[in-house]
């Protein structure tokens, strides 16, 4: 099967500004950034979307949260606050079909969302 753009960045076969990786998952910074913080966390499994994943992901899914956590508390936004996204399929906005996470912080955001 073809790799995903994700798993391109996170094989470094695209470059990107990679802010953490480990054994799981890589985070970058997102090309087009809607605010000053805009990372994006991806597991290297590429499961299309969090509506994909499957039981046997939970423990993979928790380890994402909590580097959510660690990635908004290195990027200075912890206590400040800031919004986690998961866009999923068509009605969702999601363009990449590989689970990612948005981590947008270092403005105040508005809701309803768009
Ligand atoms: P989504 O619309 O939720 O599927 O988000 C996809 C995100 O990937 C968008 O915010 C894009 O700006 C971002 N993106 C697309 N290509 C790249 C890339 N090569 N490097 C970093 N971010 C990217």
């Amino acid at each position: 099967m073809e790799e995903t753009l994700f798993q391109k960045i996170a094989n470094k076969e695209i470059p990107a500004q990679i802010v953490y990786e480990d054994e799981l998952c890589v985070a970058f910074r997102d090309v087009s950034p809607v605010a000053p913080v805009h990372v994006l966390l991806v597991p290297r499994k590429p499961i299309p979307s969090i509506a994909a994943a499957g039981t046997e992901d939970a423990e993979l899914l928790a380890h994402l949260m909590l580097k959510v956590r660690d990635i908004a508390l290195a990027e200075g936004v912890s206590e400040s606050g800031f919004r986690v996204v998961l866009n999923t399929g068509v009605d969702g906005g999601q363009t990449v079909p590989h689970l990612h996470i948005h981590i947008i912080g270092g403005r105040s955001m508005q809701w309803p969302p768009g």
